[in-house]
């Protein structure tokens, strides 16, 4: 399932994390290893497919783990899914076009000075992993009306 420098790269990334390396999270991180977004429902049916016996919520909770110990990142899209993928040093971000789906790559250098605004304004150190932001993409904003304030929080 994963070849050598996937492997060894996901097992480098546990123990740099001081995490014990076993085969669960390194059969989940390591889905990762090809630089996917996967939600929550992906990674469960892909476990399942390779160990049925495993139930969801452990998989859910090793998800929920490896995000908090910073090597995944968990991303609302917009679609009521969890999104999970690989956090590495570099950052990118989304735009994501409410009308089409379609998911632009937004680099990291827009989003730095937001970062550097907050720490020096605020003294607020941002965590700003993996930034969805919603709209209309050029083609769409020809097609329809410009979206109504959404109430997502
Ligand atoms: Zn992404
Ligand atoms: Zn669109």
């Amino acid at each position: 399932m994963l070849d050598a420098d996937a492997l060894a790269a996901t097992v480098g990334r546990l123990r740099a994390a001081g995490q014990r390396v076993t085969p669960q999270r390194v059969l989940i991180l390591g889905m990762f290893a090809a630089g996917e977004h996967l939600t929550a429902h992906e990674v469960y049916a892909r476990v399942a497919q390779v160990s049925p016996a495993v139930n969801r919520s452990t998989v859910y909770r090793t998800l929920e783990r490896l995000r908090d110990l910073g090597l995944l990142s968990e991303t609302d899209l917009g679609d009521a899914e969890r999104h999970f993928e690989l956090l590495g040093d570099d950052r990118h971000h989304h735009l994501v076009c409410r009308g089409c789906g379609a998911m632009l790559l937004l680099g990291d250098e827009f989003v730095r000075p937001l970062r550097e605004a907050a720490r020096a304004r605020y003294g607020f150190v941002a965590r700003i992993d993996h930034l969805a932001l919603f709209g209309l993409c050029s083609r769409c904003q020809d097609t329809m009306p410009a979206p109504a304030d959404e109430d997502d929080h």
